[in-house]
């Protein structure tokens, strides 16, 4: 017989077996003994306490009740079988129902005996029952898990729970392993890390995650467990930007010079505001060190990033190096390129555009410029990333709304020098600081959180479609003092076409309910060709329309200041994030701006709760805070395609402070031992080592 450990392929535990071994690593991606005690329960059931019949209620969970078995038979035919027993206590009686397995349910379910019955009540023809509940026997056995106070559940598929694996079975096998194999649980933090801050060992914490003593040893369990988990995903970023840091050197713009000075002095036609000064410090400390700079410039609309961005590129230019800056659309590059070269009108720099629709022949041209060293900041689009662009001595680049640019994109750009130029990246979707920490952990990050002064707050309300009248009424005031307005409709993915019949039956009922001649309306959605919308959004940007009525398409960071209304329709369709994002287009001129939330009569508590976030707060910072606990780390924007937030546990919702406490432990650690060369710091050391193996081997595979 050989003796298992935890690297033990699952299908060796008594009552796994092949078939069983497949379903777990298919299902759940389970491999060893190791894999499995680490899948940890969802929640627990109080097992002290126990619902008399006649107290349960719909709303009720997972619900644990005691009683008898007083009938049980198999009714139905052929796939409709099933199989219903009744439960009584002395308050009442429920139904039990199973839909598979009846054969084996049959035989051990026996009538008149007395279980403890585990399961979620539904109402169903006006009375209670529990379909596929989990059933114990009475009184329990005093083994761990007879004697657990709370039941650990956890989360099991339809495939496994054909096979017996459902929350039980799990549970089984967790026994097993716990009793079998707990002492070979190695500890996975240093002993210094688990002092600080009073945790638990690993053994501890696995034991008490699957069967917890109490309330309390589960919550020592937790907190060991998520730190766990949080050190070490901040241990791999700031060990990343730490070795980037070693290994790649930067340009050192070691001087202010006279661009700078000039136009600061000269030209800028602004105070910067605190926050603008603190973040171009921040970037100046950081370019003068001779290490590469990748930072992340999170600001709210409007607060100001571009003038951050041409003050960085001048101070490359002042240091002799050229600069560039890359936005994700034409129309956007287009903006940059005009407000940056009207800034630094006289001579001061020369500035450049490139982007898909520049000419064979303005390329050929640029490309001799930009290789001769006669341009210093070059703006554009995707196609400044392409090979044939060669710069004499690119120093930083600029990449403006930085989600809808891939990492390889973002690395093709630092092949552009021998010595990588710095990176500044912006972002105008604020997000979280958890989120920040994680999803950007190895950059640094400066927040501009703070609006120009005399910015004045966009005027949010929310209406209801019985309210409609009132809108049209607002628009014409509006239209009649020479503003613009957008209409928003949302994008209903699984039909675009009704998306567009939605939109087209908008603007009828507009134009029948709003009878004016004298505006004329610009209409922008997904599925017409491009040039049709550039010229639809060019017309909008001269003032020649006064609406412009769209999907969701209307283009990040597009900056028509005369337009000083938002309207969304259908409001309560869209997330928080994405309504705050909507909203910024308004808001950018000398006027009051206001932003019309439109709803359905009805709403949900949900969407009920985002409008009135809305109407609340202008605060991105803040908005993104209540989107997070809304919805969760998955659905924040640009989030989506990140593996690091696949937690297990932890929630970046509200273990801030673990989380906090684990990134600054990391960064202490790493700041005293930059190699992980001291003894105590050895099992750090090898979970790197193991992590990167197993990331040069995911790449050839
Ligand atoms: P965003 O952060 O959204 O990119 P912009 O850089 O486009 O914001 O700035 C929005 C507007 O505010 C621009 O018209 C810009 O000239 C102006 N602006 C920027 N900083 C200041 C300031 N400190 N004081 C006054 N206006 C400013
Ligand atoms: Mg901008």
């Amino acid at each position: 017989m050989f003796a298992a450990t935890l690297d033990t392929t699952i299908e060796f535990l008594k009552g796994v077996g092949p078939k069983r071994a497949e379903l777990f690593q298919k299902e759940l991606g389970i491999f060893t003994y190791d894999h499995l005690l680490n899948y940890y329960p969802f929640r627990y059931i109080d097992r002290t306490r126990f619902y008399k019949i006649n107290e349960l209620d719909p709303d009720l969970p997972y619900v644990q009740i005691l009683g008898r078995i007083t009938s049980k038979e198999i009714i139905g035919e052929k796939h409709k079988k099933r199989l219903v027993a009744r439960l009584t206590d002395e308050t009442g009686t429920i139904e039990l129902v199973w839909f598979q397995s009846l054969k084996w349910v049959d035989e051990n379910l026996s009538k008149g005996k007395v279980y403890i019955v585990f399961g979620k009540p539904v109402v169903f023809n006006g009375s209670f029952s529990i379909s596929h509940p989990e059933l114990e026997n009475y009184p329990r056995p005093a083994t761990i898990t007879g004697n657990l106070r709370l039941q650990p559940v956890y989360h099991s598929t339809e495939k496994l729970k054909k096979f017996f694996l459902d929350s039980k079975g799990i549970q089984k096998l967790q026994t097993q392993l716990i009793e079998q194999h707990i002492k070979e649980v190695r500890e996975s933090l240093p002993l210094h890390v688990l002092e600080k801050y009073h945790m638990i060992s690993k053994k501890e914490a696995l034991l008490n995650i699957h069967f917890p003593k109490d309330v309390k040893a589960l919550k020592s369990a937790e907190r060991r467990l998520k730190f766990e988990e949080l050190f070490f995903i901040q241990l791999q970023l700031l060990h990343t930007k730490q070795q980037r840091e070693l290994r790649f050197k930067g340009h050192a713009f070691g001087a202010v010079g006279d661009k700078v000075n000039t136009f600061y002095k000269e030209i800028l036609p602004f105070e910067l505001t605190n926050a603008q000064k603190r973040v171009i410090k921040e970037i100046r400390l950081d370019t003068q060190r001779g290490i590469q700079m990748n930072r992340l410039v999170q600001g709210d609309v409007g607060s100001g990033k571009t003038v951050v961005a041409l003050m960085s590129m001048l101070l490359a230019n002042d240091n002799g190096f050229q600069a560039c800056m890359m936005a994700p659309t034409e129309i956007l590059a287009r903006q940059h390129y005009e407000s940056i070269a009207s800034l630094v009108k006289d001579g001061l720099v020369s500035v450049a555009i490139l982007t898909g629709s520049s000419t064979k022949k303005q390329r050929t041209q640029l490309h001799k410029e930009l290789e001769a060293g006669e341009i210093d900041i070059l703006v554009g689009t995707h196609a400044l990333i392409e090979d044939k662009v060669v710069f004499k001595n690119l120093g930083l680049v600029v990449i403006d709304e930085q989600h809808r640019f891939g990492v390889e994109q973002r690395a093709k750009l630092w092949r552009k020098n021998v010595i990588p130029p710095h990176i500044l990246v912006m972002t105008a979707t604020p997000i979280p600081r958890t989120l920040a920490m994680t999803l950007y952990g190895d950059l640094d990050v400066s927040i501009i959180d703070e609006l120009p002064a005399g910015r004045k707050p966009i005027d949010t309300r929310h209406l209801y479609e019985g309210q409609r009248l009132r809108m049209f009424g607002f628009m014409k005031q509006e239209i009649a003092k020479g503003r613009q307005i957008y209409i928003v409709y949302p994008l209903i993915k699984e039909s675009e076409k009704l998306d567009l019949l939605h939109l087209e039956a908008g603007i009828e009922q507009m134009r029948y309910q709003f009878p004016l001649p004298d505006y004329q309306i610009s209409i922008v959605h997904g599925k017409m060709p491009n040039a049709d919308k550039q010229y639809e959004m060019q017309r909008f940007i001269e003032g020649k329309n006064q609406i412009m009525v769209a999907t969701t398409v209307i283009e990040v960071g597009v900056n028509v200041p005369n337009a000083s209304v938002m309207i969304i329709e259908n409001a309560e369709r869209f997330g928080l994030s994405q309504l705050h994002q909507l909203r910024g287009r308004v808001g950018r001129g000398a006027e009051q701006s206001f932003c019309i939330l439109m709803s359905g009569n009805k709403l949900s508590k949900e969407g009920k709760l985002r409008l009135e976030t809305m109407v609340k707060t202008n605060n991105g910072f803040e908005i993104s805070e209540i989107d997070l606990q809304l919805r969760g780390p998955g659905d924040i924007s640009g989030t989506q395609q990140s593996g690091v937030l696949d937690l297990k546990l932890a929630d970046l919702a509200t273990d801030q402070l673990i989380l906090q406490e684990a990134r600054s432990t990391v960064m202490e650690i790493l700041k005293a031992d930059p190699m992980l060369e001291e003894p105590n710091n050895s099992l750090l050391r090898t979970y790197l080592a193991k992590r990167s193996r197993g990331i040069a081997f995911d790449k050839i595979s």
